[in-house]
């Protein structure tokens, strides 16, 4: 049986990034990047202010001190209208253009305005001059303090993102600062989720003798959310060939398709029979893993599709549990390399302490629920109480998995084992 990292390996080496898209900028937070993008201006555009202050020549200043002629009022959005002559100098504001002549800003706290020549008038009218006098007294003055020159952040022309970045909310700000509100980017996955099985009823219904709730299909497509794909929830499908046929036909529509149930050795596990008939083609069955070991993966290209799988169908065990260990391990790492994230290190696996004693038995190895959490003394993890694949609630509050090997140990408070933090 394929070990989880040969599966991985395996799943990864058809997982191919989809074809850029346009893309508004108000869809882009969370996408790889697929362009070059070069800036339409200088930033800041002009020498500016870094702080509110006096725009002053240092040669006026002797040991940071001088009495200087106010001349006018620079805020930011407006442009001087006056040089600064000697003996003279501007009030600005914070991103203000620094007026010729000047060539450093006193920040206001060092400042003492006085003798308001002619006060703006009673409505504040910041279009009239203010002239006064202000007293400087900076002990560390330096010609050139609190200006940021013209293009110091970027020159027009400067390539200021390249393709594969992920787009945050940094990004988000810098293409909108060189005016990109279309991009092209790597666009989301979309993931249709199936669940199937004769004995499922939707999560709003009350089951009935033999019945359970449909709490795959819904824990499926909150994953899909949460890993950055779109889901596209196809329902239950019923343990019957018309049934597996329709459905699975629709999902393979979608670059990837999840279906829960139905792989597994049961008489009706009729899936891996109906990808078959479909033309899935399959990569492997079955894996070394505990929960999850019924996976099956493969992929459905196009009729006429030369080059590329055009879906990557995932036949997930159908126990809610098992479903979800085998979406952290596969398909969430295929997501992220469908989406463009081709540098992201998968299955990065930390060491940590065990919080408490662990039995643990087993001929395959383990990835069972934990809570990591750091302390002072390092990385610490308390295996979650959990009764197996079908015991979703033991899941709750699990951050990690924590991978015990095949065999049988009895680990102590305080061993280190090998986590995989989701
Ligand atoms: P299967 O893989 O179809 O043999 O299913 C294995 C176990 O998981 C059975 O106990 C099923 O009832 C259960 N199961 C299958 N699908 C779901 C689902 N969508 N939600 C909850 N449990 C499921
Ligand atoms: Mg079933």
């Amino acid at each position: 049986m394929l070990s989880v990292a040969e599966a991985l390996h395996r799943v990864l080496e058809h997982a191919a990034t989809l074809s850029p898209v346009e893309t508004a900028l108000g869809e882009a937070l969370g996408r790889v990047l697929a362009e070059a993008v070069a800036s339409d201006v200088d930033s800041p555009p002009h020498d500016k202010s870094i702080v509110d202050g006096y725009a002053v020549r240092g040669s006026d200043l002797v040991d940071g001190r001088a009495a200087l002629i106010v001349q006018e009022e620079i805020t930011a959005g407006n442009v001087p209208t006056l040089a600064v002559v000697p003996g003279c100098c501007a009030r600005i504001m914070t991103g203000a253009p620094i007026p010729e002549g000047a060539d450093s800003v006193v920040m206001v706290e060092r400042t003492q305005f006085a003798n308001a020549i002619a006060p703006r008038d009673a409505a504040g009218d910041l279009s009239k001059p203010l002239l006064g006098t202000v007293r400087i007294h900076d002990d560390g003055f330096k010609t050139g303090q609190n200006v940021m020159p013209l293009g110091k952040s970027l020159r027009r022309g400067d390539v200021v993102l390249r393709p594969g970045v992920e787009i945050t909310a940094a990004e988000i700000g810098l293409l909108a600062e060189v005016g990109r509100t279309q991009i092209l980017t790597i666009p989301r996955p979309r993931v249709a989720i199936l669940s199937t099985g004769n004995e499922l009823v939707p999560a709003n219904e009350q089951p009935t003798a033999g019945q359970i709730r449909n709490s795959n299909g819904p824990l499926l497509a909150a994953a899909v959310s949460a890993a950055g794909g779109v889901p596209v929830d196809l329902g239950i499908a019923r343990d019957h060939l018309d049934d597996l046929r329709r459905n699975i036909r629709a999902g393979l529509e979608s670059d990837v398709l999840v279906i829960s149930g139905g792989v597994s050795a049961g008489v009706l596990d009729l899936v891996p029979a109906v990808f078959a008939e479909l033309n899935v083609e399959q990569v492997f069955h079955k894996i070394n893993l505990k929960p999850g070991k019924p996976l099956w993966f493969g992929v459905h290209r196009m009729v006429g599709a030369v080059s590329g799988p055009s879906s990557l169908v995932f036949g997930l065990p159908g126990n809610p549990v098992s479903s979800l260990v085998c979406f952290h391990l596969f398909v969430k790492p295929a997501m992220s390399r469908l989406a463009g994230r081709q540098q992201e290190s998968l299955h990065a696996t930390v060491l940590a302490k065990l919080t408490r004693e662990f039995d643990h038995r087993g001929d395959r190895p383990t990835y069972h629920p934990g809570k990591l959490v750091n302390s002072p003394e390092g990385a610490l993890v308390e295996p979650t109480d959990w009764h197996g694949s079908a015991d979703l609630r033991g899941f709750v509050g699990a951050n990690t998995l924590v991978i015990f090997p095949a065999g049988q140990r009895r680990y102590q408070p305080g061993d280190a084992v090998e986590v995989l933090p989701l």
